[in-house]
């Protein structure tokens, strides 16, 4: 199923999307998605949020063999961790807001895993239990500034450095998906969720022997081959298998 969340006449509201109609059925209860009110928008009539409201989103550098290939790197042994603040979420259709005291604004494509429940200490093999489903990311990332401080925080954090969406995939497997970028309508990057070095179960594993994940939590699960630059004006277009586009806009 894909789930969302949506803002129609000044109300916000879960709902479950049909691509096909270009329909979507409000949800009772976002925890029951079993539960529809009866209540059915066009996707024409509403506004696209974030699927979900972290807490926090924990990110992963250098999780895809081309991309460190790419960057002559040799291959992680641990996942590498950093953190995105929420306020950096901006949806679909969203801006991309270049920040004046940045000078190289890159795109990174990313599969986000959305947590359904309170996780800790999961094993890989019980992660698909405590996965509320999938979506698209784009960790936006201030290049120069990531390079001049050392470390990433400054560079990965401002507001709207985060799009996600537009949907999440409840009941879709997180390997052999395909990932793409467009930039103005250009393949920039391409690449298989197989090629990741640490798959989604063992990442989120990982990651709640460290700590706690709450239900709406977001891991991004790194970016593969092909980042590059962002200019002011661009519409930039993250697409993976069964989830759809995730389309944004660079204003200045
Ligand atoms: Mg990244």
């Amino acid at each position: 199923m894909l789930f969302g969340r949506f803002e129609a006449n000044g109300k916000t509201f879960f709902g479950l999307v049909e691509s096909s109609a270009g329909t979507i059925h409000e949800l009772k209860n976002p925890e029951d998605l079993t539960r529809t009110i009866g209540k059915i928008y066009s996707l024409d009539e509403v506004k696209v949020l974030p699927p979900c409201q972290p807490q926090k989103i924990i990110c992963v550098g250098l999780n895809y063999r081309d991309h460190a290939r790419e960057f002559s790197m040799p291959v992680p042994s641990e996942p590498v961790l950093f953190l995105k603040p929420p306020t950096a979420v901006t949806p679909h259709k969203g801006p991309i807001k270049y920040p004046s005291m940045c000078n190289q604004l890159d795109y990174e494509a990313e599969l986000a895993v959305v947590m359904g429940k309170t996780s800790k200490e999961v094993s890989p093999k019980r992660v698909s239990k405590y996965i509320l489903g999938l979506t698209c990311a784009n960790d936006i990332t201030a290049r120069d500034l990531q390079k001049k401080d050392g470390q990433w925080t400054r560079a990965k954090s401002f507001d709207t450095f985060l799009p996600l969406g537009p949907y999440i995939n409840t009941d879709l497997d997180s390997s052999g998906l395909n990932i793409s970028l467009y930039v103005n309508g250009e393949k920039r990057q391409q690449s298989n969720t197989n090629n990741l070095i640490f798959p989604v179960p063992e990442l989120v594993s990982f990651i709640s022997q460290i700590m706690t994940l709450y239900p709406g939590d977001v891991i991004l699960t790194g970016t593969p081959s092909g980042v590059g630059k962002l200019a002011v004006g661009d519409e930039v277009t993250v697409s993976i298998d069964g989830i759809g586009d995730l389309q944004n806009y660079v204003i200045s």
